[in-house]
């Protein structure tokens, strides 16, 4: 299949080499010179502009930050035209980025009228298992656009689920985010308990993985360096999932709570709690680093 993928990030760029080695035709893009230089040493094809990739695709696969860019991309904006005019009518487009999903429905919408498919297919399960090809897709659209995605997203993940209508796999992905948000600072805090005790932080984490505390970052994304060599929390906290993206999550999350008037009070929590930690400069570190605010200083 030809396919078109823009956004290589620490996400995308995984995921459009995934499919690459899977035998797709992939024309990929970014904006940064940086990322395309990245995985076009890897072996992914990268074409000039994002116009160029979708030449010919007959699935576009976009994975950028947040609504803006989606929104930006497809619709254009400030006298700059959006790519779906020169996306043919019948292609299928696949956003996996995580937005609100107001912007999901808008893009969708404006898609349909050109003649093009789309859904909404956020993921989980981080790096990793955007390396690995295991991420879980939350997909909102009609069953038939994600039955012609299905041989693509299986190429890059593990699990696939029809959340409903569009924007619904957005929806499902907020959900998510705001509660691996909370757990990763609960996880944080407990660890630095442990370790202001005195503990060894390898064995409070298997202690606690083995108990009725164990959870995901205890699982596979340790916030303490030196438990998990894999972890971005071993490597500086570069890479992985950056605080100013989980940031974006949780106010979607709120967002979406003020408008159906739903109680969050600890993802409310959350998001101020990463919002101090993005404001004292480590926005771009990797989500884990939000046990710095409850660490204790050496
Ligand atoms: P990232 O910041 O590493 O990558 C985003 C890329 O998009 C950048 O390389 C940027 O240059 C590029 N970009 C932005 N606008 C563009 C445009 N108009 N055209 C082409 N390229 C453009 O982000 P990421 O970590 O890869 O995350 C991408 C999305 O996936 C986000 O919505 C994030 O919330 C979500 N997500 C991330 C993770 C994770 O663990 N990193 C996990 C699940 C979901």
């Amino acid at each position: 299949m030809k396919i078109a993928f823009i956004g290589l990030g620490n996400m995308g760029g995984p995921m459009a080499l995934n499919l690459h080695k899977a035998g797709h035709t992939v024309s990929a893009f970014d904006l940064s010179a940086e990322a395309c230089k990245k995985f076009g040493a890897e072996g992914l094809p990268i074409a000039k502009s994002a116009a160029e990739t979708v030449a010919g695709a007959e699935v576009v696969i976009s994975m950028l930050p947040a609504s803006a860019h989606v929104e930006g991309l497809f619709l254009g904006g400030a006298g700059k035209p959006g790519l779906l005019d020169s996306i043919q009518a019948g292609t299928l487009v696949i956003d996996s980025s995580t937005i609100a999903a107001a912007t999901s429905r808008k893009v969708a919408e404006a898609a349909a009228a050109k003649g093009v498919a789309m859904i909404d297919a956020p993921v989980s399960g981080g790096t990793g298992g955007a390396i690995a090809g295991t991420l879980t897709f939350m997909v909102g659209g009609e069953t038939k656009d994600l039955e012609r995605a299905r041989p693509v997203l299986e190429k890059m993940g593990a699990n696939i689920f029809h959340a409903g209508a569009a924007g619904a796999g957005q929806t499902a992905k907020i959900c998510n985010n705001m509660l691996l948000g909370i757990l990763m600072i609960g996880t944080s805090e407990a660890l630095a308990l442990g370790v202001a005790n005195g503990l060894d932080p390898k064995v409070l984490s298997e202690i606690m993985r083995r108990s009725s505390g164990g959870n995901w970052a205890l699982e596979k994304y340790n916030p303490v360096p030196g438990v998990m060599e894999a972890a971005p929390a071993s490597k500086n906290y570069a890479g992985g999932f950056g605080t100013d993206l989980m940031l974006k999550d949780l106010g979607l999350a709120q967002e979406n709570a003020t408008a159906v008037r739903a109680a969050t009070p600890l993802g409310g929590l959350a998001r101020s709690l990463y919002a101090a930690h993005s404001l004292a400069g480590h926005g771009a570190l990797d989500f884990s680093s939000v046990l710095k605010l409850v660490q204790k200083a050496d």
